[in-house]
């Protein structure tokens, strides 16, 4: 009996969900690539910084997670001939009946003339090492934490660093975004919250605002302002992963897949794309990258791969919005279930509560069902909590 090759790339939420779906393919020779070779709490990334959740608790070895039949490849995909129906990766090339692409997103492109350091919260190693750089600082002269981009990510970062150095003359605090008011899909209310939230935390908001220079340890904005002794943090967008097709497909304006229904790409049933790397969609409309998208789309991908490969017929993927939680250390503001407002720490012990649900399983995801029961206690203020990236933090 011919044994398929399956090639799927990115072990992250959707990545694991396909495999976890083709698992019960007996004939197929499986192999998951990823560049980090951990399976990452990404979501829960920001609490590196608020000392809430080491960093340790925010990741899981993918061998670990892969169960009996799926060989884990530590590589970087390049580019994939759709041709050839080959992954090009930097050590090494991999052939595929059957490939799924989940390789989530990567922060767009930091324009010039941005010369000096600039952090990103978007990988264990990103956000430890800008807690490394905040700890090597802090405590010496006043520290300027400036965050570019004011969505939910930007809050985020601002809100953890906020609880991590609570006294504003050691860490002051700045996010700058160019559009004119902060998170359009809050209602007014809840804008208002947030803004409240941001001016008692002691943390700067400048919309209409941009970051015009970057140079050593000096931030230039566009209002005039002079920063010194920066820390300088880009959270102004996400693309697609940049994995090369020999294949003109089409994709939104930011590097997503575009896909038929069922997660394929189109002329290619071979070949399923789903979490962030793909164009999801609801009525005509893309969505907004999500855990529950990359979950569910994910597992789809895997199901619909299994189909193809036997003979069946594959199912749309039809994307369920339970909604959202944005979460601010202490408080929340979201929307779930079509509209029904959320926030305070019912919103955070949700947003924990599926962190843990949606990734690690079993006993990891008690590690969030505690955090999202124990939001009373303090978060460790940053110079006492775990060293960030911990054994495996210079993976890469
Ligand atoms: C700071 C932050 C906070 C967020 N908070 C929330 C939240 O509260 N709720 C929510 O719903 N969503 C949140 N999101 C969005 C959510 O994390 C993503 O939508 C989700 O992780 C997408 O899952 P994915 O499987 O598509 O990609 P990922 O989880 O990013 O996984 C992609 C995997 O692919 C691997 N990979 C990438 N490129 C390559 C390559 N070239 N070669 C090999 N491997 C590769 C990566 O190493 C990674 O393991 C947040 C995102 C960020 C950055």
């Amino acid at each position: 009996m011919k044994k398929f090759k399956i090639v799927i790339v990115g072990g992250g939420f959707a990545g694991l969900q396909a495999a976890r779906s083709l698992r019960r393919l007996r004939n197929a020779d499986m192999s998951l690539i990823d560049r980090t070779g951990i399976a990452t709490m990404v979501p829960a990334l920001p609490d590196t910084l608020s000392g809430r959740l080491p960093s340790e608790k925010l990741f899981r070895p993918l061998p670990e997670l892969a169960g009996r039949n799926l060989g884990v490849i530590l590589d970087t995909v390049e580019s994939v001939s759709l041709a050839h129906r080959t992954v090009t990766c930097t050590d090494g090339t991999y052939a595929y009946d059957g490939l799924v692409l989940a390789g989530g997103s990567v922060p767009v492109a930091v324009p010039p003339p941005f010369e000096g350091p600039v952090h990103s919260v978007d990988s264990l190693e990103g956000a430890g090492a800008l807690r490394a750089e905040i700890e090597a600082r802090v405590g010496r002269d006043p520290l300027h934490l400036v965050v570019a981009g004011a969505g939910y990510t930007g809050l985020e970062v601002a809100a953890a660093a906020r609880r991590g150095v609570p006294d504003p003359k050691a860490l002051a605090i700045t996010v700058v975004d160019t559009a004119q008011d902060i998170l359009p899909m809050l209602t007014d209310r809840q804008r208002s919250a947030v803004r409240a939230y941001l001016e008692k935390s002691s943390i700067t908001l400048c919309t209409s605002t941009s970051v015009r220079r970057t140079t050593g340890n000096v931030v230039e904005l566009s209002n005039g302002a002079t920063i010194g002794n920066a820390l300088f943090v880009w959270s102004a967008g996400m693309r697609a992963a940049p994995i090369e097709l020999d294949e003109q497909v089409e994709r939104t304006p930011d590097g997503r897949i575009v896909t038929t229904d069922p997660l394929a790409l189109p002329g290619h049933p071979e070949v399923f794309v789903a979490g962030d790397q793909a164009a999801l969609t609801r009525d005509d409309r893309v969505l907004r990258r999500a855990v529950n998208f990359a979950f569910y789309s994910g597992r789809r991908a895997g199901k619909n791969l299994a189909g193809h490969l036997c003979d069946r017929r594959p199912k749309p993927f039809v994307p369920v919005d339970l909604g959202w939680v944005l979460p601010l250390i202490e408080t929340s503001a979201g929307r779930i279930f079509g509209g029904l407002r959320i926030g305070g720490r019912l919103g955070l012990r949700l947003h924990y509560l599926m962190c843990g649900f949606r990734h690690f399983g079993g006993r990891r995801a008690g590690t969030f069902y505690r955090a999202a029961l124990n939001l009373r206690r303090t978060p460790a203020p940053l110079s006492s909590a775990a060293p960030p990236g911990g054994r495996h933090g210079n993976r890469s």
